[in-house]
């Protein structure tokens, strides 16, 4: 007699294979073999020095691809979600004032982290598919004093790609620290850390690094490392012990805070390597050609783009006004069964209101729109018009 009563589960008797797609959504978006591979490179421990060297290699290829020199730059064990809470946390008290620049769903998100710590929380708000001026920024900051300011360079869920130009200088003037959200943007619109005054950045793995989910890119100013608190609210992203891990504070003696997905670190590196191969600067106008060739095509479609000041759209994702008459859940479904391929809906504001192409890292060429202009065409020819 078995001392077990719960059996083995028949579903895991099954061999798994992993559907193939292509994967055109606002993430995570298609691994390269490349970079799989590396993936699958044999497990080592997280403390070997090969690891330690590994992960000073992912340093400088999040320092190139920030366009940073900060020496407090890591990549956070989780995923963009990580990242945020790790910027949050570290350089948020409880009862300190945060501004979040709401646009999108990012914006809200991280208010409510803020909120959970207890900060005291503030946010301008803005239309889907707007942004806002310097001049607001600057009014809002003067009226909150906030110790943060939120603004998310790549709004997923509505397409918008904020500028950043001035607004660091504008949060030093009103001694806050420039907190940006790159999950969407980083390697596929033009960004400079340093230069622009940026003092937390994070991003995540699987847009246009194009490797797996569950590692995420972030870097500090000097400034920001100011603001480290004795206790942070998490102790998992307590950047005291995290730039120990990374190698970040200057002591002889790593000690072990948590075992680092090291499988996920191999790939990432694989990602920056690639990315560095590249160029950022060549990655950077691809993404913007094959954006404005998806956006001519759609336009030529009869479909109209959601984000009408054409210097505002996300070369990663872009958002389409959900075709009148049709449901929009039919035609992503449709697309899905049909082309084995996904471009989803809204999110948070844009729900219902816009369809989502992302086309990010490898996936961003013109072959790619092709394969999204012909399955949408095909979509709007089968799916029932008017049935809502
Ligand atoms: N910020 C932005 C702009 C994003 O697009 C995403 C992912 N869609 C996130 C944050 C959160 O990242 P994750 O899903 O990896 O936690």
């Amino acid at each position: 007699m078995s001392s077990v009563s719960v059996p083995p589960p028949k579903c895991l008797q099954k061999t798994f294979v992993a559907p193939r797609r292509h994967m055109f959504g606002p993430g995570p978006s298609n691994v390269p073999p490349r970079i799989l591979a590396a993936g699958a490179e044999p497990v080592i421990g997280h403390m070997h020095p090969e690891m330690l060297e590994i992960m000073s290699d992912i340093k400088s290829g999040i320092q190139y691809a920030f366009q940073t020199e900060n020496n407090m730059t890591i990549a956070v064990s989780g995923t963009g979600h990580t990242a945020m809470e790790c910027a949050i946390f570290n350089a948020v008290e409880p009862g300190e004032g945060v501004l979040t620049a709401v646009n999108g769903i990012w914006g809200e998100r991280a208010a409510e982290m803020a909120e959970r710590i207890g900060a005291k929380v503030n946010s301008i708000v803005t239309t889907a598919g707007g942004y806002f001026t310097s001049e607001e920024i600057d009014q809002a900051l003067a009226k909150h004093k906030p110790v943060l300011f939120f603004l998310t360079h790549g709004e997923s869920s509505t397409g918008v790609v904020h500028p950043l130009d001035g607004i660091g200088d504008i949060c030093h003037k009103h001694n806050c620290l420039f907190l940006v959200d790159c999950v969407a943007s980083m390697g596929g619109a033009p960004l400079y850390m340093d230069k622009q005054g940026i003092d937390i950045l994070y991003s995540g793995s699987q847009k246009v690094l194009n490797a797996p989910p569950g590692t995420a890119p972030i870097s500090f100013s000097e400034r920001a490392c100011t603001y480290f608190l004795l206790l942070s609210m998490s102790f998992f992203l307590d950047m005291t012990w995290l730039a120990n891990y990374w190698g970040c504070d200057g002591k002889p003696a790593r000690i072990y805070h948590h075992t680092a997905p090291v499988s996920a670190f191999y790939a990432l590196r694989e990602s920056l390597a690639i990315l560095a191969e590249q160029g950022l600067e060549n990655s950077w106008q691809r993404h913007r050609e094959v954006a404005e060739y998806l956006h001519e095509g759609v336009e030529n479609m009869g479909l109209k783009l959601f984000v009408k000041d054409k210097n505002a759209r996300l070369p990663t994702v872009t958002t389409i006004v959900a075709p009148p008459g049709y449901d929009w859940k039919e035609i992503t479904s449709y697309i899905m069964k049909n082309h084995n391929l996904e471009i989803s809906g809204g999110l948070g504001p844009s729900v219902g209101q816009v369809l989502r192409v992302g086309l990010m890292g490898g996936n961003s060429s013109k072959a790619s729109v092709d394969m999204v202009l012909e399955a949408l065409r095909d979509a709007l020819r089968y799916c029932h018009k008017s049935k809502v």
